[in-house]
């Protein structure tokens, strides 16, 4: 592993310029869009690049999720170019310009803090970068990136890539390798450590020695990442269409702990958790349920973070439900169980109200499917399809009492109307019912 070069700091900032016959980019590759912002930046009289992961994954022969511009003018100057334009974030100001659907992000060029600049300009806490909006030249905004994979420009005039980071070279030796000293640079933004995972998952290249080891043992630094930047990663590490790997290497890392604390629990056998059985069963269900994410992905078919959260928590949730399930109706039980599951959840990151509607519709759909005799009702449900194919997932993953009833369910989604009546008929009579009617005769 890693290409024996003496890493990483201090840069060498050596730029290399590779030209359009020798790095094999081509025009035709690049978003129109993102043409037009260069153009226009360059006509004014700034500099301006294509960088980021629509550099590498051009160099790597893929197609680019977005594409990222860099540029020397400052984001009022971005705003007074491009009336389709609006500048987001604090912590790190940019501009985003819109084309339809497209977006292009614009980011003016960082450069190294110094003791000089204003809060509003650089905030560090405990070596964490808070405010990153500190201005410099093309090298310092070399430097200031990630990866030496992410940290390629492609300047559209001439066609050329240039590179002071000898970042060619790691895409030709397929490693992910961290610019700067690693320890300082997951400190100073700790979600860095997420990335390399979701590089190294995306690309299939190797994390070089130096870069790996603080991975093992400062998952920790993620507890200060903002609630709703840590729920952001986390679901684009998860939905990147490499969520198996992207969790063995959470887990080898010691990081999947401080992302789902209490399914952590629940996925070891500890001196408290002793049960076998079911440490194996909650494994695998998580390992089904991103298995199935991965195929869902591949096949282009729609994933929301919703169903991945509501697996992940789907045994704590029972952990919740166990103690409560004997003193009272179970849908009550349900209510209290779930309500302590998403809280615990929300101390770790923050989860939009419409996911966790959505990951309690689920839930209660375990339940709801059970009541066979309800299905026209459960069938209209907007949620049905989610909760059914949990149901079916948990089946898969060692709940075989759960086969049945899938079976029945997947029987009567094919049939057609007659059929299904005639499956309702055969159905015994609902126990509610039976109850409702004794009563009346008391
Ligand atoms: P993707 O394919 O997911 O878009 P990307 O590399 O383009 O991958 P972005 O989040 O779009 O990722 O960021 C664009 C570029 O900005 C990165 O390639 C990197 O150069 C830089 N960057 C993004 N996040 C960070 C960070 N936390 N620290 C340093 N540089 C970063
Ligand atoms: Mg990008």
């Amino acid at each position: 592993m890693g290409s024996g070069r003496a890493v990483n700091t201090p840069l060498s900032l050596k730029k290399e310029v590779i030209s359009r016959a020798e790095h094999g980019i081509s025009r035709a590759q690049i978003s129109p869009n993102a043409l037009k912002v260069l153009h226009r930046l360059h006509k004014a009289g700034f500099e301006a690049y294509l960088v980021g992961g629509s550099v590498r994954d051009l160099l790597l022969q893929r197609a680019p999720k977005d594409f990222d511009v860099a540029t020397s003018a400052h984001p009022e100057a971005v705003r007074r170019l491009f009336s389709n334009c609006r500048l987001i974030g604090r912590r790190f100001r940019l501009a985003h310009v819109f084309f339809g659907p497209e977006i292009i992000e614009v980011a003016t060029f960082r450069a190294h803090h110094s003791e000089t600049h204003t809060p509003q300009q650089a905030q560090v806490r405990n070596g964490q970068i808070i405010r990153d909006n500190v201005y410099g030249t093309l090298e310092e905004d070399a430097e200031r990136r990630d990866f030496t994979i992410n940290a390629l420009y492609y300047n559209h005039a001439d066609g050329s890539v240039i590179d002071f980071n000898r970042g060619m070279e790691d895409i030709k030796n397929n490693i992910i390798r961290i610019l700067g000293d690693p320890l300082q640079r997951y400190r100073e933004d700790p979600v860095r450590m997420l990335r390399a995972i979701r590089f190294a998952v995306k690309t299939g290249f190797q994390i070089e020695p130096v870069t790996e080891k603080p991975l093992f043992t400062e998952g920790h630094l993620l507890q200060n990442v903002p609630q709703a930047r840590l729920f952001e990663e986390t679901c684009k590490l998860l939905l990147s269409g490499q969520s198996v790997a992207a969790f063995a290497k959470l887990e080898t890392y010691n990081i999947f702990r401080y992302l789902f604390p209490e399914t952590d629990k629940t996925i070891h056998l500890t001196t408290t958790n002793t049960d076998e059985q079911t440490v194996l069963y909650n494994r695998r269900l998580i390992e089904r349920t991103l298995s199935n994410t991965d195929d869902r992905i591949s096949k282009d078919k729609p994933i929301t973070p919703a169903f991945l959260l509501a697996a992940l928590l789907w045994p704590v949730l029972q952990n919740n439900l166990t103690p409560l399930k004997d003193s009272m109706p179970i849908l009550a039980a349900l209510e209290i169980a779930m309500n302590r599951t998403v809280d615990s959840q929300l101390s770790v990151f923050s989860i939009q109200k419409r996911f966790t509607l959505m990951m309690r519709e689920i839930w209660q759909m375990q339940y709801q499917l059970q009541a066979t005799y309800r299905a026209p009702y459960l069938l209209s449900r907007l949620k049905f399809r989610a909760g059914f194919d949990f149901l079916s997932l948990r089946a898969q993953s060692g709940e075989t009492e759960l086969t049945p009833l899938v079976d029945w369910w997947t029987e009567y989604q094919n049939a057609d109307q007659t059929k299904r009546e005639a499956m309702l008929a055969e159905l015994p009579k609902p126990k509610r019912r039976r109850k409702r009617r004794r009563k009346k005769s008391v």
